[in-house]
């Protein structure tokens, strides 16, 4: 198992303001992580365009790190229809669930195994 740190490029077509987003995925080779990365549902917005920027071999260690701080900021688990766990998968529709419900886990145990 291979681990990565991914920089999406989140931009506004003409308007010329974008930001950036760390995401961080495991895989058996880049090939297999950038598919995932495409297949990720997100949001749809008109004119908005989400491109991979950069894509880095990271160690076990820092995917955990990186994993557990990303649960923090529960707008890079948004979905069409709420926000998706990372972990199991389950949806949900709104914020405070979806807080609650990875607050359950440690981070540091989930992602090392
Ligand atoms: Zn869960």
């Amino acid at each position: 198992m291979q681990y990565f740190e991914v920089v999406l490029e989140n931009g506004h077509i003409g308007a010329g303001n974008s930001y950036e987003a760390k995401r961080y995925f495991k895989g058996s080779d880049m090939l297999s992580v950038i598919s995932k990365i495409r297949g990720l549902p997100r949001i749809k917005k008109r004119h908005t365009i989400e491109a991979v920027k950069e894509i880095r071999p990271i160690t076990k260690e820092e995917y955990v790190k990186g994993m557990a701080e990303a649960l923090k900021n529960p707008h890079l688990f948004r979905v069409w229809s709420g926000y998706r766990c990372p972990i199991c998968g389950k949806c949900f529709n709104d914020i405070l669930s979806f807080v609650r419900h990875v607050e359950k886990y440690d981070a540091a145990f989930v992602f090392t195994n």
